[in-house]
């Protein structure tokens, strides 16, 4: 049976505790579209992109140690003006597989001789995708009322009038007219 793509074969490495080895996979990170945007804009890994994970194996009892880092391309959209961003997420991972892990040992389960690093490659990815990104510190956005880019220029809108000084020009009005 062909492996899992982000699978490795490790019965050699197991066979002597403290044994080490590199390793590097990429892959179609996402080839069913399971971990796209879920809503329009939202970050994501690049649709059809690759992922790569590369490092050392270290064998323990009972499991592995992986070390090393994962990194994929991902895309979304400046939260102010909505244009594309993109970027390559890079994340430095060091965990644990262990054979009949649950929950509880924070660790990932170790299945015999495969061990399988996609779910490390998906979390490692997913929690790091910039959630509310920003073009620059300064994006000033769109124009509420027309739409226009205001990075691009006043488009010539009247501001909308802040609540707290139209009622102080309610306040003042009576004294001045
Ligand atoms: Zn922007
Ligand atoms: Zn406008």
């Amino acid at each position: 049976m062909a492996l899992a793509t982000f699978a490795i074969g490790v019965a050699a490495l197991r066979r002597q505790v403290g044994a080490t080895q590199s390793f590097a996979i990429t892959g179609i990170f996402d080839p069913d579209n399971l971990y796209g945007a879920v809503t329009p804009g939202e970050s994501s890994v690049a649709p059809g992109a690759d992922a790569t994970i590369a490092g050392q194996l270290e064998s323990i009892p009972k499991g592995i140690v992986v070390t090393g880092l994962v990194s994929a391309p991902w895309v979304g959209e400046c939260r102010r003006c909505a244009i594309e961003l993109g970027g390559l997420l890079e994340v430095a991972v060091r965990e644990r597989f262990v054979e009949g892990a649950t929950d509880e040992d924070e660790a990932y389960p170790l299945e015999g001789e495969i061990l399988d690093l996609f779910d490390l490659v998906r979390d490692s990815l997913v929690l790091e995708l910039p959630i509310a990104p920003l073009c620059r510190e300064d994006c000033k956005g769109l124009c509420v009322t027309c739409g226009a880019d205001r990075n691009e220029g006043e488009c010539g809108c009247e501001s909308p009038i802040d609540p707290r000084w139209a009622s102080l020009e309610t306040l003042r009005s009576p004294e001045e007219a």
